[in-house]
């Protein structure tokens, strides 16, 4: 994994805070040796930053302010002390009708306010079996600004929330053809991360990949048991 520190960061969606998550012992607190961030709802972004946690957001506008009803910008994340956003997860680019444009206006608005962006791409299983996947991926990061503050998740739709995980070798393999697109100054710095069903026991293969920097995990993260074992996969 080169120098990359390795990155487990916890999406818990439209759920509450696990039990004990802003505890002490809580397995959601970073650590020297790997970085861990929880991405709960805006409801909770405040607890969770005042107990300490690096904290981010799932959704963040690509405007700056005015009247779009229901959104918080970028800056209010910034200013709220978040480190992290998510853009352009697959529950909002399919269920949301995010467009690769959006997303992509979202990731420069999240750079502008001082926010460590996490984009999210991966492909439909449709997609994946018309041989499309790696560029569906590549339109996804077409504008992409060249910053080594972004983070980028690799996402099969196929494998979120499904309970299939893309085989070690398949994840590999987009994530290298990922950093193969990435310009010369931040290929070799930039985190990608893997997510879809990552669970305790995919996760040590999982994470042994050249190019697996860290995992975005949704359901195993609402499990403090589960996501522990996974950040203790990443400790190794
Ligand atoms: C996610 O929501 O980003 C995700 C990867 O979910 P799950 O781990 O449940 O597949």
């Amino acid at each position: 994994m080169s120098d990359r520190k390795y990155l487990i960061a916890a999406n818990w969606k439209m759920n509450p805070a696990p039990q004990g998550a802003l505890a002490k012992d809580s397995p959601y607190r970073t650590l020297s040796s790997v970085d861990v961030w929880v991405f709960p709802t805006y409801l909770d972004l405040q607890p969770c930053i005042e107990a300490g946690l690096i904290t981010g957001a799932q959704l963040g506008s690509s405007a700056a302010n005015g009247a779009h009803t229901g959104d918080v910008s970028m800056t209010m994340l910034t200013e709220l002390k978040c480190r992290s956003v998510l853009c352009g997860h697959s529950e909002r680019r399919h269920g949301r009708h995010e467009t690769n444009e959006e997303v992509i206006a979202q990731t420069i608005a999240a750079l502008e306010a001082g926010l460590h962006p996490i984009v999210c791409v991966g492909e439909t299983l449709k997609q994946r079996e018309a041989g499309e996947e790696k560029e569906v991926v590549r339109k996804q990061l077409e504008g992409l600004p060249v910053e080594s503050r972004i983070i980028i998740a690799y996402e099969p739709v196929w494998a979120i929330g499904t309970g299939k995980t893309a085989t070690p070798a398949q994840a590999q393999e987009m994530h290298a053809s990922i950093r193969g697109l990435l310009p010369k100054d931040v290929r070799d710095s930039t985190r990608i991360l893997y997510g879809g069903s990552v669970k305790p026991d995919n996760a040590p293969e999982l994470l042994k990949q050249k190019d697996i920097d860290g995992a975005l995990v949704g359901g195993a993260s609402l499990k403090p048991d589960e996501f522990r074992a996974i950040v203790e996969a990443a400790i190794g």
